[in-house]
């Protein structure tokens, strides 16, 4: 009976797995509801089972599993696949998966925000793979989505310094937000950095890029100067440095 009551069922989506010693892994799994945490699986690797691709990055699963009291840790007993995210996608919605997991590994999930950051990374990944073209738009576009819902809102409609709906000229971060053509002096030039007019119409259209995705035509500069901001943009928030490694394969 002791053993029974510990045992809890969770629904989480696997961030990261890393191989334990000969036969065990230790994985982060994003739990619906509670946020990310650590599971060891023991001797999951020797089983030649089913269970042996079941706990692929990605995979969102129904988990039982143990706790105790005593330990942060969690001990997988056994899980049931409800969907492998990354199974036979292509190469790019991989990476654009891969971006999402990464950017939530180097967040630190409160438990009052996990159900929303949930929803949103399910979301993500079940549309993601129905993009065909310029899906780093819509990565850019969950992006905006998890700043709003942690609180950090990125404004890419008005400029940070008049609140007028004007073209931008820069990032501000300092600011959190751009500033405007009108607005901008040669002054601010070591403060900001300076994006182009496509840049600018990009980041002003962001909250509703979904129906312009066919008509883009979005430069490799704009996707990395893009990616930079939005990354300046967390990190000034946090006070860390948030990196993306596998965007840079896109
Ligand atoms: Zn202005």
């Amino acid at each position: 009976m002791m053993e029974k009551s510990r045992e809890i069922i969770l629904e989480g989506i696997i961030l990261r797995k890393v191989p334990f010693r000969e036969t065990s892994i230790i994985l982060d799994i994003f739990i619906n509801k509670l946020g990310v945490i650590p599971v060891m699986a023991k001797g999951i690797r020797k089983e030649k089972s089913k269970n042996a691709g079941i706990t692929e990055i990605l995979n969102e699963l129904e988990l039982v599993l143990y706790k105790n009291p005593s330990s942060d840790w969690y001990i997988y007993k056994s899980a049931a696949l409800t969907r492998a995210h990354l199974f036979e996608v292509d190469f790019k919605t991989g990476v654009l998966m891969q971006a999402a997991v990464e950017i939530y590994r180097q967040l630190i999930i409160p438990r009052e925000d996990a159900e929303k950051l949930y929803e949103l990374f399910l979301k993500y990944l079940q549309f993601i793979p129905q993009v065909k073209k310029n899906g780093i738009a819509i990565f850019w576009r969950f992006l905006l989505r998890l700043f709003r819902l942690i609180g950090i809102e990125f404004n890419t409609s008005a400029c940070v310094n008049c609140g007028n709906e004007e073209v931008f000229a820069a990032y501000f971060p300092q600011k959190h937000g751009f500033i405007c053509k009108k607005c901008f002096r040669p002054v601010h030039a070591n403060l900001v950095f300076e994006i182009s007019g496509e840049q600018a119409e990009l980041f002003s259209n962001l909250n509703h890029i979904g129906n312009m995705l066919d008509k883009l035509q979005i430069s490799k500069s704009t996707i990395q100067q893009i990616n930079k901001i939005l990354l300046i943009h967390l990190s000034e928030h946090f006070h860390k440095t948030f990196y993306l490694k596998s965007i840079e394969l896109y």
